[in-house]
């Protein structure tokens, strides 16, 4: 058996006329992420994951923000299409544990919510995927919920 393990990382400000997307669940919050595509930082960090653990470069040279089609894109769809690269490096998810630090509102009422959305997306089941939430207790950017900051490790096998 051949294992594969990966990271990914994401930021993006936070701004008024915006939707919060996380892990392609929409959250009810005055503020939502600033970015090119839908701004699903969640998302993008798990793709950034998935690329690195089949050493396929990252989500900006895949899907580059410089590409008009990707404006206002969803990111369930570029997940999709990371995980048709995943099956055809021959891969598949052993599972994959997630942070989000964000300021509020408090995820605690959407993380199964967002854990099953990923699931089904990652065709993986509830026990391969984890979403854990945290706060920067006021510390720095994030802290002072100007931002939203996304970590996730992924494990492959193939
Ligand atoms: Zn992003």
């Amino acid at each position: 058996m051949k294992l594969r393990i990966g990271s990914g990382y994401d930021i993006h400000r936070l701004t008024g006329n915006r939707d919060l997307i996380i892990g392609g669940v929409k959250i009810p919050a005055h503020l939502g992420e600033e970015g090119h595509s839908d701004g699903d930082a969640l998302i993008h960090a798990i793709i950034d994951a998935l690329l690195g653990a089949i050493s396929s470069d990252d989500i900006g040279t895949h899907f580059p923000p410089s590409d008009p089609k990707y404006k206002g894109m969803d990111s369930q769809i570029l997940l999709k299409k990371t995980m048709s690269m995943v099956y055809q490096a021959e891969y598949s998810i052993n599972n994959i544990d997630c942070t989000v630090i964000l300021e509020k509102p408090k995820l605690l009422d959407y993380k199964q919510k967002i854990e099953s959305n990923l699931a089904s997306l990652l065709e993986i089941t509830l026990d391969q995927i984890s979403v854990k939430a945290k706060t920067k207790e006021g510390c720095d950017a994030s802290g002072k919920g100007l931002a939203i900051e996304c970590y996730a490790c992924v494990l492959l096998t193939g």
